[in-house]
């Protein structure tokens, strides 16, 4: 016999099992879904941040907001990460994800207080997300590219609330138009292709978009012209100077007269590889890498603006813009890899040189100048408009559209009900539930314009169960009315990619029963 006990674990590890593992996780996604919830939709509030160093950020954005707040337990973890991939995979909605999978879970504690196994539950959610997605998928409507008012509309229903308010009449135009032009020749939209760049001063109606490249490099030179125009472009990713030997070599010079043989030797080198660009007709260099004194001087002579030290970004920019190729041996430089641009010049900002490569023809990227008063201002404003292209470029890449103002989460609502119908016992509970989640979604937006939710609960359902399948919340009027007339309509992509990606959280936070968590190791040295 040996009734020594079994050690499995050291004893320095915290574990929750059974219902204490369930309730602890489903409490903290539960209070990071109250962070986000009153910032829901265009009447929702501003949380202001404080880091610890200090520095201030006011924001309506849910993804800003879970980033920045240092989380540690868990599964609030798990809620922050949706918020993450929602903004990286489809840029918005990421308040609604969160906010459902919140719900989703206070709902299942429900079922739980009811003796309802885990697994049930889960297997509930999972059909009912697979159905939401169907039905979703059928409601959804097809809108033309070519209707520049609906893309516009898109971006403003995205601004909404976003502090960018007053001006999204401009904000939604530029957007609409950076990305139309990216997207003309590809249907593979990617966002980095449009520069976002913001200047303190002046106000946002004076935002505009550049058909190029700005880039915050002033030109290497004095002597080099302030601006050339419709210049043949050079892009280099070699550097234009003499590479210092990787290894400490030593080079014993015993004469002034064979200093100056080295000296000559390194500036023919820098002579002929300056010439190679000359040759080309070119007059503008951007250059990844370092422009040597001596190449500088040969540059400004030729009346060539160049710029080093270009980041790899913009270079890529720069070649979608112009079209130029980005060369990395100079003997492989010749026409075909020359790009053009209306002008090349330098511009005062802010106390600042930077550089504008403008007027490209059919560029594949293009900037977007952001002006304003105050930086927080600023800041909120670029995170508008980045929700903004998000949801303009979902649309373009889908064609799909749905109704906004709580008006598609009735509908689903409804139509999910119906369904479970057909399904038997507990499952079916689940599924309610799941419907009853997805209601949350209008309650919140009209609990956050202090209107009355109950009521306008109410009344949206009732109009849903008579047919009227758009009739959602106007909060710019209060009304209750049909969205898609009155053009809040947002993509189906984001709402598809909210949906799912909450249900599959809550999923994954319903599953676990134990949760065993080593504490953070002791100071050794102690
Ligand atoms: P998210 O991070 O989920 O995108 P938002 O704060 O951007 O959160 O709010 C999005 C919600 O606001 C969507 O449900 C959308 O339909 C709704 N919404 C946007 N504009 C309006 C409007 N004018 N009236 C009513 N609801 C609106
Ligand atoms: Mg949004």
């Amino acid at each position: 016999m040996n009734d020594k006990p079994v050690v499995l674990m050291p004893e320095d590890v915290d574990r929750l099992l059974g219902k204490d593992a369930q309730r602890s996780n489903i409490l903290a996604a539960k209070m990071i879904a109250d962070i986000v919830r009153t910032t829901l939709g265009p009447k929702g509030m501003d949380k202001m941040l404080v880091s610890s160093n200090g520095e201030v950020i006011v924001t309506n954005d849910g993804a800003t907001i879970l980033d920045e707040m240092d989380i540690e337990h868990p599964a609030a973890k798990m809620m922050v990460e949706i918020a993450k991939t929602q903004e990286l995979e489809v840029g918005d909605g990421t308040t609604t994800a969160v906010m459902l999978a919140g719900k989703l879970l206070e709902n299942a504690e429900k079922l739980l207080d009811s003796k309802i196994h885990p697994t049930i539950i889960t297997k509930g959610y999972k059909i009912a997300n697979e159905k939401v997605q169907e039905i979703l998928k059928e409601i959804s409507l097809r809108i033309s590219f070519e209707d520049e008012e609906v893309l516009k509309q898109i971006a403003i229903t995205a601004m909404t609330g976003k502090g960018a308010e007053g001006s999204k009449e401009k904000l939604s135009s530029l957007v609409v138009k950076a990305l139309r032009q990216i997207s003309k020749h590809t249907k593979k939209i990617n966002l980095d292709d449009i520069k976002i760049m913001k200047f303190r001063g002046g106000s946002v109606e004076n935002s505009k978009i550049i058909y190029g490249v700005v880039l915050d490099k002033e030109k290497v030179s004095d002597d080099m012209p302030a601006s050339v125009f419709d210049p043949k472009i050079v892009l280099l990713d070699c550097a234009l100077e003499i590479q210092n030997p990787e290894i400490d070599t030593r080079i014993s010079i015993t004469s002034p007269e064979q200093l100056q043989d080295y000296l000559s030797q390194e500036q023919k080198i820098i002579k002929q590889m300056v010439e190679k660009i000359i040759h080309t007709g070119a007059k503008a260099v951007f250059c990844q890498k370092g422009i040597d004194e001596y190449a500088q001087y040969l540059l400004s002579k030729a009346g060539i603006y160049a710029c080093r030290r270009v980041s790899r970004s913009d270079m890529e920019r720069l070649a979608k813009a112009t079209g130029a190729k980005i060369v990395s041996n100079l003997d492989e430089l010749g026409m075909e890899e020359l790009g053009t641009a209306h002008r090349v010049l330098e511009v005062v900002q802010e106390d600042e040189k930077i550089t504008f490569v403008d007027g490209c023809r059919d560029p594949k990227s293009v900037t977007i100048l952001l002006y304003g008063g105050a930086e927080h201002v600023l800041d909120e404003t670029e995170r508008a408009v980045i929700d903004a292209l998000g949801d303009v470029s979902a649309v373009l890449k889908s064609g799909l559209v749905v109704a906004g103002g709580g008006a598609v989460e009735i509908e689903l609502a409804k139509r999910l009900r119906d369904f479970a119908n057909s399904l038997n016992g507990r499952i079916q509970l689940a599924v309610l539930e799941f419907a009853s989640a997805l209601e949350s979604i209008p309650e919140a937006l009209a609990e956050n314009a202090g209107l009355d939710p109950i009521d306008i609960l109410t009344e949206l359902k009732t109009r849903h169960n008579s047919g009227e399948r758009n009739i959602g919340l106007n909060l710019l009027t209060d009304n209750i009315e049909d969205v898609l007339q009155s053009r809040i309509i947002e993509p189906y992509s984001v709402k598809s990619q909210a949906i799912n990606s909450a249900s599959e959280v809550a999923i994954m936070i319903l599953r676990i029963d134990d949760v065993i968590a080593s504490k953070p190791k002791q100071n050794s040295t102690e």
